[in-house]
């Protein structure tokens, strides 16, 4: 079975586990930053953490942050738990992104912030961003954050320049789904060495160190993925999925789409372990998202056209963290391609607001509605 997903590592990650790793995530912190033309970038446990800490170190509370209805769900958790209110915003279903011209109506006196998601790796248009940023600003004489979500568009640019670099903080999430891996992580970049260095000490004064007993179930999760992605293995780990408690009871803690929660760790600091992986990662990243444009085009070039089929743009500067199509009947799609041996995703199968502790939010996004009815992905790792 081809998976919808795969890390990837080879003995190179497989062999920095065994290693002590001192100082990794200091290395990895700048390794990153250069990598991403950041100034510096300061790393956490999970990407939820990073954004969360992030709202919390620059003290906004009671603010509404505007941010996409079609995302992950964390990230509206994130935005809840810090004390903030999230307004959605319907998304385009061109390249799935939250459509500016309703967030720029939808800024007020309350906002104090604002969530631009590059989804699926498709750029948002940033000189449009920026300029809708500083315009609020002077209306209502005040800073408005400006955050951009790089989790599924590590290295994508908009018009030549690199995402991430305007505004002022970029999140990246290093779960073994993303782009590229730290086993789990998050990470911040900044433009802003002061804002960094406020963002940094708020961290090392709330998070604490991870303890070397999570350190060892890090790595035994770390060679439970490397294995179980194995292509030999990949069918038992499905039957195992679908069969069994077994992989979900590892997975629950840390991802609940009808609960406003953290995993229990989400305040511990990075471990070495996993920036030694990070740190690995990084040096294939040209290489991963290479591969991905190409497998993007071919997809592109070859997937048959059926009546209702709608595939995704080809993007100048988009890195593709999934080949989403929109079709009628995705689970026949699905079922069909599973007896062909390839494994297709459901990725993000609901509108935030839409999900039981969010429903008293305004409604009304019918976009993001069918964005999660409709579509599935294709692999391209
Ligand atoms: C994965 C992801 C996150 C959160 O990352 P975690 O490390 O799982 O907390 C945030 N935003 C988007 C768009 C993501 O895909």
């Amino acid at each position: 079975m081809i998976p919808r997903f795969k890390p990837s590592l080879d003995w190179s990650e497989f062999l920095t586990i065994f290693k002590r790793n001192k100082r990794a995530v200091e290395k990895f912190e700048k390794e990153f930053a250069k990598t991403f033309n950041a100034v510096d970038a300061v790393a956490f446990p999970y990407g939820r953490s990073a954004q969360w800490a992030f709202l919390k170190a620059i003290g906004i509370e009671n603010g509404e942050v505007i941010m996409p209805a079609y995302t992950c769900s964390v990230v509206a958790h994130a935005v809840t738990l810090s004390g903030n209110i999230p307004r959605f915003i319907d998304i385009d279903l061109y390249d799935y992104n939250m459509n500016l011209d309703h967030a720029e109506l939808a800024i007020n006196e309350n906002t104090r912030a604002i969530i631009a998601t590059h989804t699926f790796g498709y750029p948002q248009n940033l000189d449009r961003l920026e300029a809708m940023v500083e315009k609020a600003e002077k209306r209502y004489g005040k800073k408005i954050w400006l955050i951009q979500d790089c989790c599924h568009a590590f290295g994508a640019d908009w018009k030549g320049k690199m995402i991430g670099t305007s505004g002022d903080v970029a999140i990246y999430a290093l779960n073994i789904s993303k782009l590229i891996t730290s086993i789990f992580g998050g990470m911040l970049t900044f433009q802003d060495q002061k804002l960094a260095n406020k963002v940094r000490d708020w961290r090392d004064t709330h998070f604490k160190s991870g303890g070397w007993l999570k350190s060892i179930k890090r790595r035994l999760y770390f060679l439970a993925v490397y294995f179980a992605f194995h292509k030999k293995i990949y069918g038992f780990t499905l039957w195992l999925q679908q069969n069994t408690p077994l992989l979900n009871k590892l997975t629950k803690a840390y991802h609940l789409d009808n609960k406003i929660h953290f995993p229990p760790d989400y305040l511990d600091k990075m471990l070495n372990v996993e920036a030694a992986v990070g740190l690995k990662q990084l040096k294939k990243y040209p290489k991963i998202i290479q591969f991905r444009r190409e497998k993007a085009k071919y997809y592109n070039q070859n997937l048959p056209r059926k009546e209702g089929w709608c595939l995704p743009p080809i993007i100048q500067g988009a890195t593709y963290s999934h080949y989403t199509v929109r079709v009628p009947n995705r689970n026949e799609v699905i079922y069909d391609y599973k007896n062909k041996g390839i494994e297709l995703g459901k990725v993000i199968q609901y509108s935030i607001p839409d999900l039981i502790e969010y429903t008293s939010s305004n409604n009304n996004f019918p976009l993001a509605n069918e964005a999660s009815k409709n579509s599935i992905n294709f692999t391209v790792s």
